[in-house]
């Protein structure tokens, strides 16, 4: 519409200096090359204003002659690259979607028609990966490594692959190259942390560590806890006792409150032949409320040479400052059987049964078991109690959170599947005691369970528990029943 307006304006333009040059008529003449012309203003005007017009077309078309195929390479080259960023957005779409087929053809356009590499090496090591042809990734992943650009992006998908088969050694190998080339990058310090810890380079993952808890890929917690195991673990393997004891006082400086730095300090102290120190160490943490079988276990390896009786009266001394605690009577019992002394094992453990009467636990129950037996000769009670302790739940063990295999000591690294610092105190699993009777019905778990105890040995004169009073044994157990 506007433009027809424009064409008419000046289409009217045109005619008014038509009719303008008429209106005034003159006359034109001249000479040149021996030619004379003669003819009107108007004429010549509109002689003019066609070779102008003419002029103008030849040029145009001059131009197209002239630039015609240049552009018309431009062009095509800009169509097939647009087509090429299309396969390759295709191709990131049906790796995404998991369409390797898709994913392969549409890498193979891309290569055939962008000329960069980075772009399409990845997706042809995706589509490889995606159609389970780790060859060709790991061929596409290494010519990665020839770019500076992709340099790193084929080390991760290196790593990957190494992971995945599980080759810890050169994945720790593609893990430090990355870190070391990317200091900056998370997943790189995340990994090679991962698999130093695992592999128990303790020295260079404490290291990691730290540069991890600055890249904030661990927090400060966890950073913490991971330079006390390592030192503990070191402490653990160092043979120089001086040394060792120095490793270990770091590591309990960090983590104050947790068991096995405590029993490793321990250890690690009497071989220094500091046994009293030792001692002293696992009797504060006893008085802080820490009382744990695995430190009465490293308590009683201190002095692995003296008598049942001598044992029995310094273990008093470690539980004297929390003598009601459960695991200060448990503890006194056990030491106090082992040396024939009766009458305080019966006060200790009818004091933990009267506390867990409704679910008496099953180290309580073998407990009782051996007092029956060993007191008294009371094969029916002892027998019963044997029973209530297959009912109870599992001991608390070290157990691999992620395994679950169990284990009798605690470690920096999971004995059964080299996980770092995944052992946890707790209800162990059930499987043990059952592998035998798959099956059978539960009560036959009972013959997995020694029923006679060691030797009776004659009873302490001043015992100081009642008489047993066995209850029905086809009643539900019920601890105060068996006691009173
Ligand atoms: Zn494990």
């Amino acid at each position: 519409m506007r433009s027809t307006l424009w064409f008419l304006l000046k289409l009217a333009i045109l005619v008014a200096a038509a009719i303008w040059v008429a209106d005034r008529p003159g006359h034109v003449s001249f000479d040149w090359l021996g030619w004379r012309i003669d003819t009107s203003v108007g004429v010549l005007l509109a002689a003019l204003l066609l070779l102008m017009a003419l002029a103008a077309i030849l040029y145009r078309l001059w131009g197209l002659i002239v630039r015609g195929p240049r552009r018309y390479r431009e062009r095509r080259g800009e169509r097939l690259r647009l087509k090429g960023y299309r396969a390759l957005t295709q191709g990131m779409v049906a790796v995404a979607a998991g369409d390797a087929d898709e994913a392969k053809r549409q890498a193979r356009i891309a290569h055939g028609l962008l000329s960069e590499p980075p772009l399409t090496l990845l997706l042809a090591a995706q589509a490889a990966q995606l159609s389970g042809d780790e060859t060709a990734a790991r061929r596409y992943f290494t010519a990665m490594l020839e770019r500076p650009e992709t340099a790193f992006l084929g080390m991760r998908g290196l790593l990957n692959q190494a992971l995945a088969k599980g080759d810890s050694a050169e994945a720790l190998k593609l893990a430090a190259k990355a870190h070391e080339e990317r200091p900056q990058a998370g997943w790189a310090a995340k990994a090679l942390l991962d698999l130093e810890l695992k592999q128990g380079e303790w020295v260079t993952a404490r290291r990691t560590a730290k540069a991890a808890e600055k890249l904030k890929v661990i927090d400060r917690d966890r950073y913490r806890r991971i330079e006390a195991i390592t030192l503990l673990e070191q402490a653990r393997l160092e043979p120089e006792p001086v040394r060792a004891t120095a490793l270990a006082r770091d590591a309990a400086r960090l983590l104050p409150d947790f068991v096995p730095t405590l029993a490793i300090e321990a250890r690690v102290l009497a071989q220094a032949g500091r046994e009293r120190e030792a001692e002293k160490v696992l009797e504060k943490a006893w008085g802080r409320g820490l009382g744990h079988p695995a430190l009465a276990s490293a308590y009683a390896a201190l002095r692995p040479n003296e008598s049942a009786l001598d044992r029995a009266r310094r273990f008093e001394r470690l539980t004297q400052s929390r003598p009601e605690a459960t695991e200060s009577r448990l503890t006194v019992a056990e030491t106090a059987m082992a040396a024939g002394l009766w009458g305080p094992a019966r006060k200790a453990l009818e004091a933990v049964a009267a506390a867990e009467r409704a679910a008496p636990s099953a180290r309580l129950c073998r407990l009782m078991a051996r007092l029956e037996e060993g007191e008294h000769g009371d094969l029916a009670a002892a027998r019963r109690w044997l029973m209530a302790a297959t009912e109870a739940p599992p001991d608390p063990a070290w157990v691999c959170g992620h395994c679950g295999a169990t284990a009798a000591d605690w470690a920096a690294r999971c004995g059964h599947c080299g996980e770092f610092d995944s052992l946890a105190w707790k209800e162990g699993a059930r499987v043990q005691l059952a592998l035998g009777a798959a099956g059978e019905p539960r009560a036959s778990e009972a013959r997995y369970l020694p029923v006679a105890m060691a030797p009776a040995s004659p009873p302490a004169a001043g015992s100081a528990g009642g008489e047993a009073k066995p209850a029905d044994s086809a009643a539900p157990i019920d601890a105060a029943r068996l006691i009173t």
